[in-house]
C-alpha cells in the first residue's frame, strides 16, 4: 500500500494519445502553427490520436471568434483531430470536484494575500496563508501545497529537468475572480482525456512540475513530455499573441506549412514543396523524428526564409 497518494502516480502506458490546447485568446500564429505541428506528427507518426481541446476557461483574457478561427486554421493546415473538440468550459464541475479533493487532502488552501503583499516575493509565492486556519469570508484564491517537493522528470528534447516546488512557490489552482486556474484544469484534462504525450513550447516548460506535483497528489497518470523550442522575431522574443504575431493566413497555407516544417527540422526540398498539402503532411509523417531538435531552445524567424 502506498503511504501517501503522493505514491499513486501511474506511468502512462497504452496507445499514444497526444493534444494540441490553445487558447482562444486570438488567433493562431506561425508559432503556435509549428507547435501544433510538431505535436500533430509526433502522434501521427505513433499511429497515435491527436486531439484538439480549447482552454476557454478564462473569459476576460479571450477574443470573441478565437475558438472557431483556430479551428478553422487547423483544418486548413490540415490538421485534422480525432474526435470531438473539448471545450474547457463544459468541464467545471469536473475542475471542481479535483478542488474539493485537494482541499480534503489538505493539499489546497485559502490564500488572501494581496498583489501588493506579494511584490517583494513574486513570481514564487512563500507560503503565508498554509497555515492560517478559517475560511476567508473576502473572496479569495486557492493555493495547491506543493510542501516543497523537488521534482525530476526526463523531457523528450530537453533531458533531464529537476525543478524545487520551493523556488516555483505555492501555486493558484483557483484565482480570486472565482475562475479555475490553468494548471488545473490542464492537469484535469489531459488525465480525462488519457493523454500519453505532451509536446508544447518551451515557454510552458515551468508549468510542467507544477502539473506533475497535482498528477501526484490525484493519483493521476504523468504523460511524457517533450518541450519544442519556441519561434522568435527579429527583436528575439517568443511569437505571441500579445506581442501581435501575424495570424495565419488562411489561403494558400502550403508556403507556411513548409516554412514551419522546416522549423521543426524536417527536411524540406523542392519535391515537397510542389506537393498537395495532403502530400506534405504525409511526407512529414514518414520523416518526423523529434531528436532533430534536441536541446534546441528558440528558433529565429528570419532563419527560416
Ligand atoms: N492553453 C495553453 C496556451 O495556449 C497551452 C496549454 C498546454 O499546452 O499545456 O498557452
Ligand atoms: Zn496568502
Amino acid at each position: 500500500m502506498p503511504a501517501n497518494s503522493k505514491d499513486c502516480l501511474k506511468p502512462v502506458s497504452g496507445r499514444y494519445t497526444g493534444r494540441f490546447a490553445p487558447s482562444p485568446t486570438g488567433p493562431l500564429h506561425f508559432g503556435s502553427l509549428t507547435a501544433a505541428l510538431a505535436s500533430y506528427l509526433d502522434a501521427r507518426a505513433a499511429s497515435g490520436d491527436w486531439l484538439v481541446r480549447i482552454e476557454d476557461i478564462d473569459p476576460p483574457r479571450e477574443q470573441p471568434g478565437s475558438s472557431e478561427l483556430i479551428l478553422k486554421a487547423l483544418e486548413t493546415y490540415g490538421l485534422h483531430w480525432d474526435g470531438e473538440v473539448l471545450f474547457q468550459h463544459s468541464r467545471l464541475d469536473a475542475y471542481r470536484e479535483v478542488l474539493e479533493n485537494l482541499k480534503q487532502k489538505h493539499l489546497a488552501y485559502p490564500c488572501t494575500c494581496t498583489r501588493k503583499e506579494l511584490a517583494e516575493y513574486l513570481p514564487s509565492y512563500p507560503g503565508f496563508c498554509r497555515t492560517k486556519t478559517g475560511i476567508p469570508e473576502v473572496h479569495h484564491a486557492i493555493r495547491f501545497n506543493s510542501e516543497d517537493q523537488t521534482l525530476t522528470f526526463t523531457d523528450r528534447l530537453q533531458g533531464s529537468q529537476t525543478f524545487r516546488l520551493k523556488e516555483l512557490g505555492d501555486f493558484v489552482v483557483f484565482r480570486k475572480d472565482g475562475l479555475f486556474a490553468y494548471q488545473l484544469a490542464v492537469t484535469v484534462d489531459d488525465e480525462y482525456q488519457g493523454i500519453t504525450d505532451i509536446v508544447r513550447g518551451i515557454d510552458l516548460i515551468d508549468s510542467t512540475p507544477r502539473q506533475i506535483a497535482l498528477q501526484q497528489a490525484l493519483g493521476f497518470h504523468q504523460p511524457r513530455y517533450a518541450h519544442l523550442p519556441v519561434i522568435t522575431n527579429e527583436l528575439g522574443d517568443k511569437l505571441s499573441k500579445q506581442n501581435k504575431a501575424d495570424p495565419l493566413p488562411l489561403k494558400n497555407p502550403q508556403p507556411v506549412l513548409l516554412k514551419a516544417m522546416r522549423a521543426i527540422g524536417l527536411p524540406v526540398d523542392n519535391h515537397v514543396a510542389g506537393a498537395t498539402l495532403s502530400d506534405m503532411l504525409l511526407w512529414a509523417k514518414g520523416r518526423w523524428d523529434l531528436r532533430t531538435l534536441h536541446n534546441q531552445k528558440i528558433i529565429p524567424e528570419a532563419s527560416l526564409a
